[in-house]
Order: C-alpha cells, then sequence, then structure tokens
C-alpha cells in the first residue's frame, strides 16, 4: 500500500493548524480512524492523534509497534507512542493530554463515544485540569473534502482499475447463476486487479431485488429477462472509488431499455449541472427534474450522489437540501459520485453510478462510462 508523501503530511498539518486557531482551539485530540490516516498515513484498525500547534503524537498499540515507528522515520514531526500492554488508548492520551492544562482541548464530537469522553473527563480532572474538553465538528473533515494531486491519482487509478472489473463481469451476468456467485467473483477480480478490499458489500440484485436500493447478493438465481444491478466499490492505497451497472439478462423488455434509458439521462443532466461554485444540491436537482419529466420522479429514493475518499460515503452529500445540513459549495478537488437510480417495488430497478473529478474548468468522469 502507498502512502502520501511527507510533504503532502506536511501541508494537511499546516491547514489544520490554521483550522485551530480559527476556532481558538490549542490541541485537537483525533480519534476518527480515517481522519488519523489523513494526518499521518496511519492506517490501523485503533489509533488515536492529538495536534497542538508544535506537536503531533501518534498513538497506536503494540501490534503496531513497527509501523508506527516506520511512520515516525518518514515524517520527522510525527511522535510515535505505542502503548505498553495492560495500558488502554484512553490513559494513554490522558497521558499525552495531562500537560495541556489550562490549554483549550477540542475532541471530534462525532467520534468520541459519550463512556470514552466521560472517562477522559475524569481522569483529566483528577490530573488537576479545570477545564472541560471542547466539542469539535468536522475540523479534518473540511481539509478532506478537496482532495491533493496524490489523492486525486489514487482515485483516479482506482476508478480505472474498478471500470475495468465491472467491464469484466458484465458478459459474465447470465441466467442460471446466483447473485452470490457473481458478487463472488466481482470481489475475487477486485483483489487480482489490486485493490486492497472491497469498499463495501459488493450489490449483485437481480428481478425483483433490484427495486431494493440496498439490496444484497442472494442465492436467487438469475432469470432470462431480469434486470440487473452491480454496485461494487473498491479501496486501493486507502482510497474508496464506486461503480454501478444495470443491465438487462437476455433480449431487454420494453420497459426494462426504457428505465435505463431514463436514468442514464439523468445521470447525464446531473454531471452537466457540477461546476466549481456550484451548490450539491442543484446537481441533485438536475438529475431529479429529469426523472419528473420522465413521470419516474416518485421512484428516485435516495440522494443523487456523495462524496469519495478515504470513506466510500464522505462529504460532499449531493442530495436536496436538508434542514441543518448546510453542504460546502462544490470545489475543484472534489471527488463525488453521480448515482441517480429508480425502483418499482415487486418489479425491478435500475441505478447507474459513476465517480466524478471537479476541476478549474468543471468536471470529468474517473470511471470508464462507454458501454460495455
Ligand atoms: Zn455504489
Ligand atoms: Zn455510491
Amino acid at each position: 500500500m502507498r502512502v502520501a508523501p511527507v510533504e503532502a503530511f506536511a501541508g494537511r498539518i499546516a491547514r489544520l493548524r490554521q483550522e485551530l486557531a480559527g476556532a481558538t482551539l490549542d490541541a485537537l485530540v483525533v480519534t476518527s480512524l480515517p481522519n488519523v490516516a489523513y494526518l499521518s498515513g496511519f492506517f490501523a484498525s485503533a489509533a488515536a492523534l492529538v495536534v497542538t500547534t508544535d506537536r503531533l503524537a501518534l498513538i497506536g498499540d503494540g501490534r503496531y509497534a513497527e509501523t508506527l515507528a516506520a511512520r515516525a522515520r518518514a515524517c520527522a514531526f510525527v511522535e510515535s507512542i505505542v502503548i505498553p500492554p495492560g495500558v488502554s488508548y484512553e490513559d494513554a492520551l490522558v497521558d499525552v493530554l495531562s500537560p495541556f492544562q489550562g490549554l483549550r482541548v477540542g475532541f471530534e464530537a462525532a467520534y468520541l463515544t459519550v463512556s470514552r469522553h466521560r472517562y477522559l473527563s475524569e481522569r483529566l480532572t483528577h490530573r488537576g485540569w479545570k477545564a472541560a474538553l471542547v466539542e469539535s465538528v468536522g475540523l479534518v473533515e473540511r481539509l478532506r473534502v478537496r482532495k491533493d494531486p496524490w489523492e486525486i491519482a489514487r482515485l483516479r487509478d482506482g476508478a480505472e482499475r474498478l471500470s475495468a472489473v465491472t467491464k469484466c463481469i458484465l458478459p459474465r451476468i447470465f441466467a442460471g447463476r446466483t447473485e452470490a456467485e457473481v458478487a463472488a467473483e466481482l470481489d475475487s477480480r477486485l483483489r487480482s486487479a489490486g485493490f486492497e478490499r472491497p469498499a463495501f458489500d459488493t450489490i449483485v440484485a437481480s428481478g425483483p431485488h433490484s427495486a431494493l436500493p440496498h439490496a444484497r447478493a442472494t442465492a436467487r438465481r438469475i432469470e432470462e429477462g431480469d434486470l440487473v444491478v452491480v454496485d461494487v466499490g473498491g479501496v486501493l492505497d486507502g482510497y474508496c472509488t464506486d461503480m454501478t451497472r444495470t443491465v438487462t439478462v437476455g433480449r431487454a423488455g420494453e420497459r426494462e431499455r426504457r428505465v435505463i434509458a431514463q436514468v442514464a439521462e439523468a445521470q447525464a443532466a446531473a454531471f452537466a449541472a457540477v461546476r466549481p461554485g456550484g451548490r450539491p444540491e442543484a446537481v441533485d436537482a438536475a438529475a431529479r427534474h429529469t426523472l419528473n419529466d420522465f413521470g419516474v420522479g416518485e421512484a428516485f429514493s435516495h440522494g443523487t450522489g456523495h462524496g469519495l475518499g478515504l470513506e466510500v460515503h464522505e462529504a460532499p452529500r449531493v442530495t436536496r437540501a436538508r434542514p441543518g445540513h448546510d453542504e460546502p459549495p462544490l470545489a475543484a478537488g472534489m471527488v463525488l459520485t453521480i448515482e441517480p437510480g429508480v425502483y418499482f417495488p415487486g418489479w425491478g430497478g435500475a441505478r447507474i453510478e459513476d465517480d466524478v473529478l471537479i476541476t478549474d474548468a468543471g468536471a470529468e468522469w474517473l470511471t470508464d462510462r462507454r458501454d460495455p
């Protein structure tokens, strides 16, 4: 697995420090694992990180001693802390935070459980802290939303590989195979294509199952005439790509062909609405209007897309405006999916999903949209 060059991390930390200054924080405790990976290049199943104006303490347990040492060697500004056996992450954090008594120390409110927060607060008070930890939301996520050139290269590479995998699987969807067989073949092809893992449970939804946007691959045997929705994602160097194709098995019925064409048109309309400075809601509205005009708007039951990066669903959300959730305007460097779909319970459905990079000039498809 490749990790971004040291300059990339230095830049991310410098930008985070500006965010901290803006939020009048002296330090931030980072407990979201994708945020830890973004700031330090440390990918682990458990980790924590403390950023101050002049320190970056990366905390991991003994399983990762080698990796932590390697991160500290690669980035001179990373101070790696290996938790001794029998000591918890919380106690290790208390040790790092103890000397910061009197400073404003933020924590990620979306990623620290109530019980961990309570434990940390109690231990810090015990060590003489008078002030409370300060709630913060989205400080690192705000940086992650616009990808740097290294990240864009990973996502572009991932999208090309995912397109090739999808292209190979579509002719292998035929009557008599089960959804689970096709999904297993897809997962194996993802690995062969160089992906570390699937980005989510691969969806192969045939016949009436295709009417379920979040169907799982089941033991159902694919039948002649079925619509089949294949939604697959891969993780390459930590970065997620995501695409969906809908095909018919054997000779396509008139309604099936029409539905797929309508969704394709909605996707093209949404893409045409993507531009730096634009609104995510406008992209969603373009897809929705197109499907409304076809009289199938009611059957479009989810948002038009989502950001991609270290997580398969991240900012920006491309949906209708939601009260209390302000999405940032679209900007160059954002990578997102455009995935309109229509679903008719008991009959079937169709979704088409591709990945898009927003550029200074407009937008560019990352996945291969040429018909298989
Ligand atoms: Zn998808
Ligand atoms: Zn998606």
